[in-house]
C-alpha cells in the first residue's frame, strides 16, 4: 500500500486536531538537584517532530532503499515517496504547476543555490534585517542592501525607490523576523519586484511553521525553508520556484544523478530537480518534511492562530509586567507577529540569563545575535539578547515558567 501512497491533496484532506509533538513530557535535570518538565522556548531555532511525523517515519523505514537508481521493490516505494513528497510540498505553499521543488539540506542550502542560478545580468536587492542565510549568499553576487526604516509603510516606499533606479534582477526578503517574529508584506513586495521587472525570493524558515503560505496568489518566485523548524527534524529543506533559472544555472552539486549523459571530459547536465539535487538524496527527510506539511496543512487555521497568539499575548504581556525587562521589535506598524518574543534584561547578559533559565528553571530559549548581526545592532542590541519562540506543543504553564525564571531572578540575582 505504501507505495501508492498518493501525494496530499489539502482540498481532500480532514482537519485536525492541533498536532502534537514529541518530547512534550521531557522531564530534564537542575543544576541544584531535582528535575522539571522541560520547557522548550525556542522553536524558532528547530522545532520538535510532530508525532505523526516520527509514526509516519517509522512506517517508511522499513521501505528505504535507493532512490531513482534500482528496480527492487522498495527502490520503486522509495521513488516514490520521494517524487510524491516534491507534489505535496509543491501544493503546501500553493506552488504553479510547473515549479520546480529542489530538495536541500535546509534553507541556508536553497539559498544557496538559487543564488547560483541568478543570471548575472542584475543586482540582487535585501534588507538589513535578513538572517545571514538571506545575506551572506547575495553578498558573493552583485548586489545592494538597504536600510529598513522602522514602519513598514516607509520600508515598502525605500524598497519601491530603489527598484525603480533599475537593474536589479531579484528582491530577497524574508517572511517573518527570526529575531522580532514580525511579517513582511511580501504581496507587496512581490508587486513592487514584478512591476519593476524583478523578482522575488522568500526566506519562509520561519514563516511556513507559523501561516499559510500560497505563492501562487502572492506571486513569489522562489520560496526557501527548513525541515527541521517545520516539525520535521530529518535533516531536508527545500526551494521552490520558477524553472527557467534553475534549469539554465550552475549545478549545485555536480555529481551522480544531476546529469543526461557523461564522457571522460564533458558532460550534458540534466534539468528539472535532478540538476541540482547531486549524491543520493536524504529520502527520509524529504519525505518527512513532506508529512510535516501535510499536518499543518490539515490544521484548524483559527484554531492554530488562536493557540499562538494567546502564548504570544501571554509572553509579551508578562514581559511587560517586569522591571528592567524590555521586548525588541523594529517596525512600529507590524501587525500579528508570529510566535517569536524578543527581549532583554536590563544589567543582565543574555547568555548568563538564558544559562541560568536553563540551569535552575529548566527553561530552554535562545541569546545571542541569532545569525542576524545587522539587526541586532540597528535594534542597539550589539552584544545580544534572548528570544522566546513558540509552537505546536507549547502551553500557557511554558511562558508561567519563564515568567517564574525571571522573577527569581530579578529578585534574588544570578
Ligand atoms: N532564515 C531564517 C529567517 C531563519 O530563522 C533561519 C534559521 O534560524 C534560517 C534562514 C536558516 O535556516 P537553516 O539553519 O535551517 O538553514
Amino acid at each position: 500500500t505504501i507505495a501508492t501512497i498518493e501525494p496530499f491533496d489539502p482540498s481532500t484532506s480532514t482537519v485536525n486536531p492541533l498536532a502534537k509533538v514529541v518530547g512534550a513530557d521531557l522531564v530534564v535535570p537542575l543544576l541544584g538537584g531535582g528535575e522539571l518538565r522541560y520547557v522548550n522556548l525556542d522553536y524558532a531555532a528547530s522545532a520538535p517532530a510532530l508525532v505523526e511525523v516520527l509514526d509516519f517515519v517509522n512506517t517508511i523505514i522499513p521501505f528505504y532503499a535507493s532512490v531513482h537508481r534500482g528496480a527492487g521493490y522498495t527502490s520503486q516505494v522509495s521513488t516514490s515517496l520521494y517524487e510524491n513528497a516534491r507534489t505535496t510540498v509543491r501544493r503546501f505553499v500553493g506552488g504553479r504547476s510547473d515549479d520546480s521543488v529542489i530538495f536541500t539540506r535546509n534553507t541556508t542550502d536553497s539559498l544557496n543555490l538559487l543564488a547560483g542560478c541568478v543570471p548575472a545580468t542584475g543586482e540582487v536587492l535585501y534588507l538589513d534585517l535578513e538572517h545571514h542565510a538571506n545575506l551572506l549568499p547575495w553578498q558573493r553576487l552583485p548586489h545592494r542592501s538597504l536600510t529598513a526604516a522602522v514602519t513598514l509603510a516607509e520600508t515598502l516606499e525605500r524598497v519601491r525607490a530603489e527598484l525603480s533606479t533599475g537593474g536589479i534582477s531579484l528582491l530577497a526578503v524574508t517572511g517573518a523576523s527570526n529575531v522580532t517574529g514580525e511579517l513582511l508584506p511580501i504581496s507587496e513586495l512581490a508587486d513592487l519586484a514584478h512591476a519593476h521587472g524583478a523578482r522575488i525570493v522568500v526566506d519562509a524558515a520561519q514563516l511556513a511553521p507559523h501561516r499559510r503560505i500560497d505563492i501562487s496568489r502572492d506571486g513569489v518566485d522562489y520560496l526557501a525553508f527548513s525541515g527541521h523548524k517545520l516539525y520535521a527534524p530529518f535533516g531536508a529543506g527545500v526551494l521552490v520556484g520558477r524553472p527557467d533559472w534553475l534549469d539554465a544555472g550552475t549545478p549545485y552539486l555536480p555529481g551522480g544523478g544531476a546529469v543526461r549523459r557523461v564522457k571522460v571530459d564533458s558532460v550534458s547536465w540534466a534539468t528539472g530537480p535532478a540538476r541540482h539535487e547531486g549524491g543520493s538524496p536524504n529520502l527520509v527527510g524529504a519525505a518527512a518534511l513532506a508529512h510535516a506539511a501535510e499536518v499543518l496543512a490539515s490544521l484548524d487555521v483559527d484554531a492554530w492562530h488562536t493557540h499562538e497568539q494567546a502564548l504570544r499575548s501571554a509572553l509579551v504581556s508578562g514581559l511587560a509586567t517586569l522591571p528592567g525587562v524590555t521586548v525588541h521589535q523594529l517596525f512600529q506598524d507590524s501587525a500579528d507577529p508570529i510566535g517569536v518574543v524578543n527581549f532583554s534584561v536590563s544589567g543582565y547578559d543574555a547568555g548568563l540569563v538564558a544559562a541560568y533559565l536553563a540551569a535552575e528553571h529548566g527553561v530552554g530559549l535562545r541569546d545571542g545575535r541569532f545569525c542576524a548581526h545587522p539587526l541586532l545592532q540597528r535594534l542597539g542590541l550589539p552584544s545580544g539578547s534572548l528570544r522566546a519562540s513558540v509552537g505546536l506543543g507549547s502551553r500557557l504553564a511554558d511562558v508561567d515558567r519563564l515568567l517564574g525564571g525571571l522573577r527569581s531572578l530579578l529578585s534574588d540575582g544570578l
